[in-house]
Order: structure tokens, then sequence, then C-alpha cells
């Protein structure tokens, strides 16, 4: 009987150099569109991530105290290099996510515009000064980098999100270890062979794969300064309250459920395209899509009415092959979770106008596809509009007034991105002051801000205060340092009283 072929193995990378086929323990990465096990992830133990943290650890004094201008320089070249292999990583995500390759392209796209942000790192990291504070005496203040950063990374953006964090935590001095989500991890690894490419120096960024057991020795690890996480919210939570209790600085992004409102002077043709677009982009599965939509006064049937006619256009297939709109689900984990929250919308009520779970895709009898789905007449206390669902699903609440649509939006647990179309410019201006959110949309309908500003929710969908890229990231990844200098010939002789500003 002939031997199965051998799985491709995605090991680590540490201190420069692959590492990782002598694990004992792996995970399945999946073919999504196929459904089958394309190849397997090493799953890092405590000496391994140890290996990494000490790696970035010993490396931290050379590329913490490298001049300015020469990381600058590094930062430049890794963004020439991500550009020049943005194919190759648009291919590589589409084929462990299942994502459509274009999608995968707009992920690479925006992590470049977090890359070019970093690049003006001197600018940013520059401090202040005031002459003279008192007599012949100076201050001025310094942002130093923390020390070893960790990102800990979910499946659903396995290019962009990593970036978001290594790109300036690197930037400021900072050296890195990433544990990527361990359904998705090849992407990472080509993006720590392009920095060292780039001149990075072999320990500053290391990547270790695996589940609870890496993330657990990260978060224990006496030389990890800082962790930075996105993912669902109970593990944000749990991340957060580790990482703090172990005396580290933290930041965690968790879930969302993004609503859209749609007031009755919208105009219903482009709300109803931006309502397919981010409820179904990804199958779903972005933490910014739009998974409920909230239709004010008597818009709902004229609006959901156009969000059909959209659906039925709507391709669904693998992500490799052009012309398809969406693609397949993750795991089969996910599609049976999706699929039980369907059956669970039919049991409490909802009226399910359009329905995924029958839906196959000839070629790909065996892929993880679900097809757009919508309700109608869901209630808040439905599991359908309460948890995060993370698929092609979604779900609309009617509200009488724009304050009945607010108060839906602001009982929800979280509050990551939210949007309001309308013509309105009283209504879209009460609706971005009251709305409990972190990023707001006026008749746009997935408002992720460009690399320049940071990004982050509200509520249960961050723990910690500083937002991710941007400028909050260099916050979050300096210690801010305040001089006070004298320099002059004359000594000031003792003097006990408290230092005043004479
Ligand atoms: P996840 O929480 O299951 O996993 C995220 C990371 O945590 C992975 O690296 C995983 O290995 C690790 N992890 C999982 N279980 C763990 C445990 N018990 N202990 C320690 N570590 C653990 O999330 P996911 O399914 O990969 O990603 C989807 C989720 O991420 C959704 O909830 C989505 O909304 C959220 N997300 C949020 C944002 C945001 O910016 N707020 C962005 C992207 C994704």
């Amino acid at each position: 009987m002939e031997a199965p072929a051998r799985l491709r193995n995605v090991g680590h990378f540490i201190a420069g150099r692959d590492a990782g086929d002598d694990a004992s323990r792996f995970g399945d990465i999946y073919d999504p569109a196929r459904g089958q096990v394309q190849a397997r992830v090493t799953f890092a133990d405590e000496a391994t991530v140890d290996a990494a943290v000490r790696a970035a650890a010993d490396v931290f004094p050379k590329w913490s105290r490298t001049p300015l201008g020469k990381r600058t320089e590094v930062l430049f070249a890794f963004r020439e290099r991500v550009r020049a292999h943005a194919d190759e990583l648009a291919r590589i995500v589409s084929n462990e996510h299942g994502k459509i390759v274009t999608d995968a392209a707009g992920e690479i796209a925006r992590a470049l515009e977090v890359i070019d942000f970093a690049c003006g790192l001197p600018q940013l990291l520059k401090g202040e000064l005031s002459e003279n504070v008192s007599t012949n005496v100076d201050t001025y203040s310094l942002r130093q980098p923390v020390g070893v950063c960790v990102g800990i990374t979910p499946f659903n953006f396995p290019m962009m999100v990593p970036i978001w964090m290594l790109a300036p935590a690197l930037a400021a001095g900072n050296t890195f270890v990433l544990k990527p989500s361990e359904r998705d991890p090849s992407a990472s690894l080509l993006i720590a062979k392009l920095l060292q490419e780039s001149g990075l120096p072999d320990g500053a960024l290391n990547v270790v794969h695996g589940d609870k057991v890496a993330v657990d020795a990260l978060l224990a690890h006496p030389r990890v300064n800082a962790v930075s996480f996105v993912g669902s919210t109970p593990i944000a939570r749990y991340i957060y309250e580790t990482a703090a209790k172990n005396g580290k600085r933290v930041q965690a992004l968790g879930g969302a459920k993004n609503h859209l409102v749609v007031m009755p002077d919208a105009d219903l043709d482009a709300a109803a395209d931006a309502l397919v677009s981010s409820a179904y982009g990804s199958a779903g599965q972005r933490c910014m899509a739009i998974s409920a939509s909230v239709t004010v006064g008597d818009c709902a049937k004229p609006l959901l009415q156009r969000v059909l006619e959209r659906i039925d256009k709507l391709k669904v297939g693998a992500g490799h092959d052009a012309g398809n709109d969406m693609g397949p689900v993750v795991t089969p984990a996910a599609r049976d979770r999706i699929l039980s929250y369907i059956d669970s919308g039919v049991k409490e009520g909802a009226a399910l106008l359009a329905d995924g779970r029958t839906l196959r895709v000839s070629g790909y009898e065996d892929g993880f596809f679900i097809g757009p789905t919508l309700f109608d007449n869901a209630t808040p206390a439905m599991s359908i509009y309460r948890d995060e669902i993370f698929g092609p699903v979604l779900v609309n609440v009617r509200a009488g007034s724009l304050d009945d649509a607010l108060a839906i939006v602001n009982a929800n647990p979280y509050g990551n991105g939210t949007s309001i179309f309308t013509r309105s410019g009283g209504a879209a201006r009460l609706f971005q002051s009251e709305v409990q959110a972190g990023m707001v949309g006026i008749n746009v309908p997935i408002p992720v801000p460009v690399g320049y500003y940071s990004f982050g929710g509200w509520k249960s969908s961050l723990f910690g205060d500083l937002h991710v890229y941007g400028p909050d990231a260099f916050r979050f990844y300096t210690r801010g340092k305040v001089v006070t200098s004298r320099w002059h010939e004359s000594n000031a002789g003792v003097n006990l009283g408290f230092p005043t500003h004479k």
C-alpha cells in the first residue's frame, strides 16, 4: 500500500532560524475550500517559548540602541519587500484562511499603511524640551522602548493584525515574539523572513506557534514586558487579567457585534450595498463586519428587499477562483457553530429571509461553505443578536426612532465599530456623539481608521486603554522618562528645602 503523503509542517522562527521540527504536539491547518487538512503546525512548549523570549531579550540592547535612521532604513526596506511579495502573501492568506484572494490583497494593503506610518519613527519618538524651568535648569522628556513585546493574534487577519503590533513595536526599538493563530500561521513566517532580509537583527522578531500552553508561557515569562492581544472577548479578558497580574503592560482587543443604523431618509441603495459588503465580506469573519442592522421607522421592508436582490447575485466559492465574492469559513468547528446559530434564530422566532445552510459549491462539496444568511425581526434577547456569530449572518432589528436605535446599540456589551446611514447632519451628529463605540462610520460601512489614526473599541471589545497602531501604538510600545538637568559652573550649596522653580 502507498504511504500517505507527508503533510507540510509549519515550524517556529527563533533567533533568525527555523525551529520546531522535533515538537511533540501539532495542530491541523485546513484547506477550507476543500474541507481537508493540508498541513500541520508545530505547537510550542515552555522551553521553546523560553528560547524565543531569550533570543528577543538578548538582542534588545543592540536593537534599542540602533540609531533611528538605521531603524528607519530597515522599516523602509521591509515596506518594499512586503510590496514586492504582496501577491504571494495574499495567496498564502487565502489558502489557509479561505477568504478570496482580492480580499486578502486588501488586508496586505492595510498592513502596508501601518508600516508606512511606522517608517516615520524618528518623528514619532521625539520628546519635548522646556528650557530654563528654573535658573539654568532644563527639563525634557524621552520615550524609550519597553523591552520584549509579545503579540498574540487571531485567525481572521493573519497578515494585517501581526503587522498592527510588530511594525510599531520594532520601530520604537523593542524586540518581539509573535504567537499567531494556529489556524493560518504561514503568513507570519514570511513576514519574519522579509524583516530578516531587510536588515532586522536575528532574534528581534521571533515567531512561536501554539495554543494555550504557548500563550500561558508567554504571559508568565519574567523577561516579557508588554503583551498585545487581538481575538475573542473571553480570551481577551483572560489575557488582560493574567498579563496585568504578572506585571506586564497589556492591551487586549476582543470580539464585536457591529451595528449599522439605517434612517428612513438614507439612500437605501447605498445602505443596502454597504450592508451586503460589510456583512458578507470575508464570510462575515471580520472584527469590523456589520452583523446587526437597525432599521428606523418604516425603512426595513424596502431596505431588506434591496439586500436580498444583492445577496442573489453573490458568487460563493473557493478563495483562489477569480470571480467569487465570498469564500468558505475557516474550520469545520466554525461552520458547525454558525449553522447552529442559524437553527437557533429560526427556533427563537426571527424571520429567516435568506438561508445559507443548504448552499453546496460544485467541485468543493466538502468545503466549509455557508451562504449569505439574513434574518429580520430579531430582538435583543435572541442569541443570534446577543452573541458574536462570526459568520455570514446578518440580523435585522427594527427600531421606532433614532433614540430607540441608539438605546439598542448602547445596551449591547460590545462597542467596536458602528455606522449610521442618513441624509441628516443632525442625526449623524447626535449618533456620533452619543454612541458607545470606539470607531464610528457616517455613510461608511466599515470605519476602520487609516494607519495614522489608532484602532480600538469600547466596552467588551477592548481591555486596556491604548488602541493599536497609529499614535497610540507608539505610546504603548514606549516608556516615558523626564530628565531635569542643570549645567552651570557654580555650586548652589546645601539646601534641604523642597526644590522649587525659582
Ligand atoms: P481566539 O480568541 O480564539 O484566538 C485568538 C488567539 O488566542 C489565538 O492566537 C489563539 O491561539 C489564542 N487562544 C485561543 N484560546 C486560548 C486560550 N484558552 N488561552 C490562551 N490563548 C488562547 O480568536 P479567533 O477565533 O482566532 O479570532 C476571531 C475573534 O477575534 C473574533 O471574536 C473577532 O471579533 C476577534 N477579532 C477582534 C479584532 C479587534 O480588533 N477587536 C480584530 C480581529 C479579530
